[in-house]
């Protein structure tokens, strides 16, 4: 006779009564006020605020300039386009990202080539990326997985060495450092998203940073339809439209809402990393769990909490683990399908298999919540329910 729970999949009593959710934003009062505040002032669009904003996120990461756009795919985008990527030009980032990462390339009518990622973190491999550069390769764009910086300073330097511009979505990654530097001031071109699952939010939006004037110029006219001046910086009425760009404008009342949430950041990263170090600890004593890999000399920002099932200790897969985990009402996920797969990329030619190391961790990946709101009890409750799930399909 056994013990063990029934699991909520088989008619058990679920861990949890509702549903707790992989990702979730946070607004406080401070940031009502601030959006309140913006919304009775004189501009709704591109005034003061979106200059605080941006003067505010540079600072945080520690570099000259920040251009806020309307989402992270608007920075990706605006941030290929400052790199010179144009109709044939070729790019190379990684199978384990969302699709925006490659999209951006291919709006411009570029050409993306995906580089396998490193086994451990799980970022982009620097020998794999070599091997995928052509003569008409631009740029690098490279994703801070999980919020893990990626080899920042290899990438740098394969890509200065072959006159490429490194861009890094490092839509998972605000409050990170590498080699004790922020996250936002060591490549050439960062991108942010602050869409609410990430680590701070404007409803939709996004941000590029960069130390070069001329590049943050350039992102700053894409998202303003080429055009070289803004509307609350002009003086006259003459303006000149010399790129094709687009509306990619962030609302001031969204760039307050930023403003107010930004002050938060060091609190919310340090309570994404506390929620990282429990599950880390918990786990320490599942054998069928692969904890996330974090490297020494860099410190993460943790978007996600990603382990790695050993499948050959378990009777099923990591689709009936990852049913049988929703239905105890914990809401994971699994990030990424790799980019290739999708049938758009399909269609453009990628098959399956490219990528043993992404593809090979893609099978056998959760994600499991992490937010900042969670509780120790939360956390906790995620930790009893693997533990019940994995106890329940063990060998
Ligand atoms: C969220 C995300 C994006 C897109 O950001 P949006 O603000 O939703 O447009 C791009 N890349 C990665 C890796 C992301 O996680």
């Amino acid at each position: 006779m056994t013990t063990k729970p029934a699991l909520a999949i088989d008619g058990g009593r679920p861990v949890r009564p509702a549903t707790l959710p992989y990702g979730r934003h946070r607004v406080e009062q401070a940031d009502v006020d601030a959006v309140v505040r913006a919304l009775r002032s004189d501009w709704l669009t591109t005034g003061p605020a979106i200059d605080e904003f941006e003067a505010a996120f540079a600072k945080t990461v520690g570099t000259p300039h920040a251009v806020a756009l309307s989402s992270g795919t608007a920075a990706l985008h605006a941030a290929a386009f400052a790199a010179g990527i144009g109709a044939g030009d070729h790019a190379v980032t990684t199978p384990l990202t969302f699709a925006a990462s490659a999209n951006c390339v291919l709006y411009l009518g570029g050409t993306v080539a995906f580089a396998d990622v490193r086994p451990d973190t799980l970022n982009l491999d620097p020998a794999r990326v070599e091997a995928c550069l052509t003569p008409r390769t631009k740029a690098v764009i490279t994703v801070d997985y999980t919020g893990e910086p990626s080899d920042l300073d290899e990438l740098e330097a394969l890509c200065s060495r072959r006159g490429l511009t490194l861009i890094e979505d490092a839509s998972h990654a605000l409050g990170a450092t590498y080699r004790g530097r922020p996250v936002g001031s060591v490549a050439r071109l960062t991108t942010f998203s602050l869409h609410p699952v990430k680590h701070i939010t404007t409803g939709e939006g996004g941000i590029v940073t960069t130390d070069d004037a001329k590049l943050a110029a350039r992102v700053r006219m894409f998202r303003n339809h080429g055009i070289a001046r803004e509307h609350h910086h002009r003086e006259d009425w003459r303006y000149e439209m010399t790129e094709l760009g687009f509306n990619y404008r962030l609302s001031d009342f969204q760039a307050a809402l930023g403003l107010s949430q930004l002050e938060r950041l060091g609190d919310l990263i340090a309570r994404r990393r506390q929620i990282a170090a429990r599950y880390t600890r918990a786990f320490a004593a599942l054998p069928e769990i692969e904890v996330p890999v974090t490297l020494p000399d860099r410190e993460a920002a943790w978007h996600l909490y990603v382990v790695r099932l050993r499948l050959e200790g378990l009777r099923v897969g990591r689709a009936e683990i990852f049913r049988a985990l929703r239905a105890e009402n914990i809401g994971v996920n699994v990030h990424y399908i790799p980019v290739p797969w999708h049938p758009y990329y399909e269609r453009l030619g990628f098959r399956r298999g490219g990528w043993p190391v992404a593809e090979n961790a893609y099978e056998r990946m959760l994600s499991l919540p992490i937010f900042p709101a969670m509780t120790d009890a939360d956390v906790d409750d995620v930790v009893s329910a693997v533990d019940k799930v994995l106890g329940h399909y063990r060998r």
